[in-house]
Formats: structure tokens, C-alpha cells, sequence
């Protein structure tokens, strides 16, 4: 068994399972890496049974958020109450899955929601309004862990957020984003891992998602797409702002015990990245 089980692991979307994905992910779960569903409805029972999921209890349930798009929830009225029921609809996917760990976006698609210091607070309330609305209607759902994801704002804006939603007793973690960290914000790698450090202090768990994105877009490419050749002798310099060596960066997020890590691509490609990477 590998020394990082229960702390790595891939993404997978219901999508993409073929038979081949189906063998290699029954696999990667009895060597116990966890694994993240995206986009899971209606899941099999037989596949449920096949993969063994009720055995596991470590994975990860990414939410839908074309489904759950919170600032349509602010902006529209007349759609508050289907995107609660959106949500509740995904707790009860994340349950058929046997996931406890829920990655969630506090924006949606689009990186209008840049939000300013003064704007702050009132976001941060109406976030709050959301997730209080949210546990009245659905209790259960206080059980389980709501990792917000970094999209378009900056390492602060996330660190305050996070903090100020678990002041006012929300169950939060985070989940940082190498490459929505690169592509949206402005601050280093070095900010960043230095603001989870602090969040763990806090006891906010840290889950983590690993992707290459060349240039500006969000690409979600696998990392040895960047420059194979610094990526065989593990040395990718340019692909983070004010990142001096970013595989030696997501080293660190890898063999800090308090974080899990997340591939975040096609899971065949991702395991080979893996494989690699640890060569
Ligand atoms: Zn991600």
C-alpha cells in the first residue's frame, strides 16, 4: 500500500467511466486513494456495489455548480428556493456515493465576482444567509464538510471567508486550487500555502485540487503537458506566479499529512502523472 493512501487520490466525472476506469478505480479504492466524484446522478446500485463505496468513508463529492449557482441565489429571487432544493438534491448524491466531504464554488462560472475589501463583509453575510437557510431546511446536511474552493478572488478573501463561516458555525474546510490560484489571482504559491498553514491552525480541514494551466486559461491539463522535459527531471519554473519550482510546491502540499490531494483530470492521464511524479 502506498504511504500517501487516504490523502491522494484522482477526480472523476459519471461521464467518463468506462469499463477500463471502472477496473482501475475499483483498484485505486482498495489501495485506499480517495477518489472525488464530479457530476454524479442517479449512480448505478450495481456500480455502487461493484466499486465497494459503503467500505469507504475518506472520499470527496465535488457539488454541481451550474446547479448550485450561489449568485444567481443572491441576484434572483424567484430562484432561491430551487437552488436550495438543488442543493439538497446533491447532498442526497453525495450520500449514494458514501461521501462526507463535500468541494464547493462560492461563485459561479463566470469571474464577474471579484469582490473588493469594502464589498467584503456583505458577501461574506450573504454567504452565511446561504449555508444558515440551507442547515434550517436540511439539517442532516451539518454533518458534512463544505470545502470552499478558490475561483476568482484572492488567498485573503477565501481565508477570511472560510474563518468567518466557521466562527458562525458552519462546517467548512478549504479546497485550494493550484491552477484557479495561478490563473485568477495574484498572489504566489508562497501566500497561499502560507495562509493554509494558518487555517489548519484554526482546525479547518484542507483538501487540495492539482492541475496544470498554461498561460491564463483554465485549462485543467495534466502537469508534464507544461514541459515534459522539466517535468521528467521534476523542475517546472514558469507555470506559477512568483513560483520558483512548482513540482517542489505541490511536494509540499503532498507530504503535509493535514492536506489531501486531488488530480484533477482525466483519471487514466492523472495516474500516470502519478506515477511519474514519484518515480
Ligand atoms: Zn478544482
Amino acid at each position: 500500500m502506498c504511504k500517501f493512501n487516504n490523502k491522494i487520490g484522482f477526480k472523476i466525472y459519471q461521464d467518463n467511466l468506462s469499463e477500463d476506469v471502472l477496473h482501475n478505480l475499483k483498484h485505486l479504492l482498495s489501495e485506499r486513494y480517495i477518489i472525488e466524484f464530479s457530476q454524479f446522478e442517479d449512480f448505478p446500485k450495481k456500480t455502487i456495489d461493484f466499486l465497494n463505496l459503503k467500505s469507504y468513508t475518506n472520499n470527496f463529492y465535488h457539488v454541481n455548480y451550474n446547479k448550485v449557482d450561489i449568485s444567481r441565489y443572491f441576484k434572483i429571487k424567484s430562484s432561491k428556493d430551487v437552488i436550495i432544493e438543488n442543493l439538497i438534491e446533491e447532498f442526497k448524491n453525495s450520500d449514494l456515493v458514501n461521501c462526507n466531504n463535500l468541494v464547493f464554488h462560492v461563485e459561479n462560472e463566470n469571474p464577474f465576482f471579484v469582490v473588493n475589501d469594502k464589498q467584503k463583509i456583505f458577501y461574506f453575510n450573504k454567504i452565511f444567509e446561504f449555508f444558515s437557510t440551507f442547515y434550517e431546511k436540511y439539517p442532516e446536511a451539518t454533518q458534512k464538510v463544505f470545502y470552499i474552493e478558490n475561483t476568482f478572488n484572492s488567498s485573503l478573501f477565501y481565508k477570511d471567508l472560510i474563518l468567518f463561516l466557521k466562527e458562525n458555525n458552519i462546517n467548512v474546510g478549504f479546497c485550494f486550487d493550484i491552477g484557479h490560484a495561478k490563473v485568477w489571482s495574484s498572489d504566489s504559491f508562497d501566500t497561499w500555502y502560507s495562509d493554509i498553514l494558518y487555517l489548519i491552525k484554526f482546525g479547518i480541514p484542507i483538501h487540495s485540487h492539482i492541475h496544470a494551466n498554461k498561460g491564463d486559461f483554465d485549462t485543467h491539463s495534466p502537469l508534464a503537458e507544461l514541459d515534459s522535459n522539466a517535468f521528467f527531471n521534476k523542475r517546472i519554473t514558469d507555470d506559477f506566479i512568483f513560483s520558483n519550482n512548482l513540482l517542489k510546491d505541490i511536494e509540499k502540499l503532498i507530504n503535509n499529512k493535514n492536506i489531501s490531494v486531488i488530480f484533477e483530470y482525466n483519471i487514466n492521464i492523472a495516474i500516470m502523472d502519478f506515477i511519474l511524479f514519484f518515480k
